[in-house]
């Protein structure tokens, strides 16, 4: 827990957010702004600022919820894929200082960009 975090307040439920699936180390849930429907975050219970702050049990804890919930995320609003991806660090556009992986669906002839196209 880290004071004045808004993710460690919801893993605390002390700010409401929408759970997609929990484990003892990891929660995922709807992010409030979603880029599209069932746009995702999965986030490390424990503070971690950057993804270089995690230890490798955690970024495994993570990005195994990632791997296991994508499907079912994608299943559930018929999307046709996914962008799986993080912001680390302020210059690259994270603006929530606790390590949060997005899962946004994606959907055939939808118009968004690639994750490769930013900065491109
Ligand atoms: O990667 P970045 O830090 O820019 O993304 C932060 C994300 O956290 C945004 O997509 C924003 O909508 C989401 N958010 C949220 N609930 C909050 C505050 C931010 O889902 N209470």
């Amino acid at each position: 827990m880290s004071d004045d975090c808004i993710f460690c307040s919801i893993v605390d439920g002390e700010i409401p957010a929408r759970t997609v699936h929990e484990t003892d180390d990891v929660l995922a849930f709807l992010d409030a702004n979603p880029l599209a429907p069932g746009h995702t975050l999965v986030i490390p219970k424990a503070h971690a600022a950057r993804v270089g702050d995690l230890d490798a049990d955690l970024a495994s804890a993570v990005f195994d919820t990632v791997a296991a919930i994508t499907p079912e995320i994608e299943a559930a609003v018929d999307a046709d894929g996914a962008n799986v991806g993080l912001n680390d660090g302020e210059a690259a556009g994270q603006e929530v200082p606790h390590v949060h992986i997005h899962a946004v669906p994606r959907f055939d002839g939808d118009g968004g960009a690639p994750i490769h196209a930013v900065g491109g």
